[in-house]
């Protein structure tokens, strides 16, 4: 089972980024209001997320760690899905890859922690901690050096942490995030941070999108809201002028799940040809939202991937109510 767990686990995790990608999907999933990450030497030597969830009960705590175990599905209908998770395969795969380590409270019940390294599982032990979850992740690929030498320098994947953390930041305004690098140890140094964000839809996305690409971009941003065939478009995207030297200010969800497309990008890329050159990049936060029988976004665990029933739907969408938008906006 240790072997399987590893070699699953390769799907799943390729890199520190991947582990908080999971991790903070869980906390989202349990209904948090507050997530904090924090993570040393680029997340190789610790991970750890905190929030403020709903919990896991002592007598789930060992259940959660055994392979396909979810709370989330009943296995009825895996199309209609409302969480991040549903597989069941991440806090395994984590244990399997690092030595994991879980505390948790459910009211009602007295905190519990549960340990697990190299796929080996201890038994549960009594706790303190007053609500929610901690999750901590240590050396991650101690076991597997062979993976550990493809990991990029501690900076660069620092950076994709960073980049997950926004990203799912951006897809969830009302929650609170805080990013904090420990390397040094002690409290360490806060890289991102984020307050929960109030009001209706758009009011919560621009408060969010101004924490994230800035004030003057959030202010200069117009909103977008599309409809055809089934697929709705809701978000931001930037005027010309805000434009970037790279793809990095495009932030594109599919059902509330971030996800990194060619179809998605070269219809916002073909909305903005007229206005921009080939150097330039549109900045938007734009999210494509259908009945979950019209997408499949669950191509591969860890990649990002869609596949819309009907892509010609979905680029027109894009396309259209993006030019339609910018033509309002005077272009
Ligand atoms: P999945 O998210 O696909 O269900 P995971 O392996 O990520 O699978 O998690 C297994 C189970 O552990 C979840 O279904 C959930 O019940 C529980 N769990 C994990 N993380 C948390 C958390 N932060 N708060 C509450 N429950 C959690
Ligand atoms: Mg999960």
């Amino acid at each position: 089972d240790a072997a399987i767990n590893r070699i699953a686990a390769g799907e799943v995790v390729e890199r520190p980024a991947s582990a908080v990608k999971e991790l903070v999907e869980n906390a989202i999933d349990a209904g948090a209001s507050r997530i904090e990450v924090c993570y040393a030497d680029g997340g190789k030597t610790l991970i750890r997320v905190t929030d403020d969830g709903c919990g896991i009960a002592p007598d789930d705590l060992a259940l959660a760690m055994s392979r396909h175990a979810t709370s989330k599905i009943d296995g009825s209908d895996l199309l209609d899905i409302h969480t991040f998770g549903f597989r069941g395969e991440a806090l395994p795969s984590l244990g399997a890859v690092g030595r994991l380590t879980i505390t948790s409270r459910v009211d009602g019940f007295d905190a519990a922690v549960i340990r697990v390294a190299g796929g080996q599982t201890d038994p549960v032990k009594p706790a303190a901690l007053s609500s929610g979850t901690v999750v901590e992740l240590r050396d991650l690929f101690y076991a597997t050096p062979a993976r550990l030498k493809f990991l990029r320098t501690d900076r660069a994947e620092a950076q994709a942490i960073s980049d997950v953390v926004k990203r799912l930041a951006m897809a969830e305004p009302q929650i609170g995030f805080t990013l904090r690098d420990v390397s040094g140890g002690g409290e360490g140094r806060v890289t991102f941070r984020a307050d929960p964000e109030t009001g209706d839809m758009f009011d919560a996305l621009s408060g969010r999108l101004a924490t994230i690409l800035g004030r003057d971009f959030a202010e200069n941003a117009i909103p977008i809201d599309a409809e055809r065939e089934g697929l709705r478009l809701t978000g931001f995207a930037a005027l010309p002028t805000y434009s970037r030297g790279a793809a990095v200010a495009q932030f594109l969800f599919v059902n509330g799940r971030p996800v990194k497309d060619k179809l998605l990008t070269g219809a916002l890329r073909a909305a903005y040809f007229d206005f921009l050159s080939r150097d330039r990049h549109p900045a938007a936060a734009l999210f494509v939202s259908c009945d979950p029988h019209l997408v499949d976004v669950n191509v591969h665990p860890a990649k990002s991937e869609v596949r819309f029933r009907e892509p010609g739907v979905a680029r027109g969408l894009i396309v259209s109510g993006l030019r339609h938008a910018l033509a309002n906006a005077g272009h």
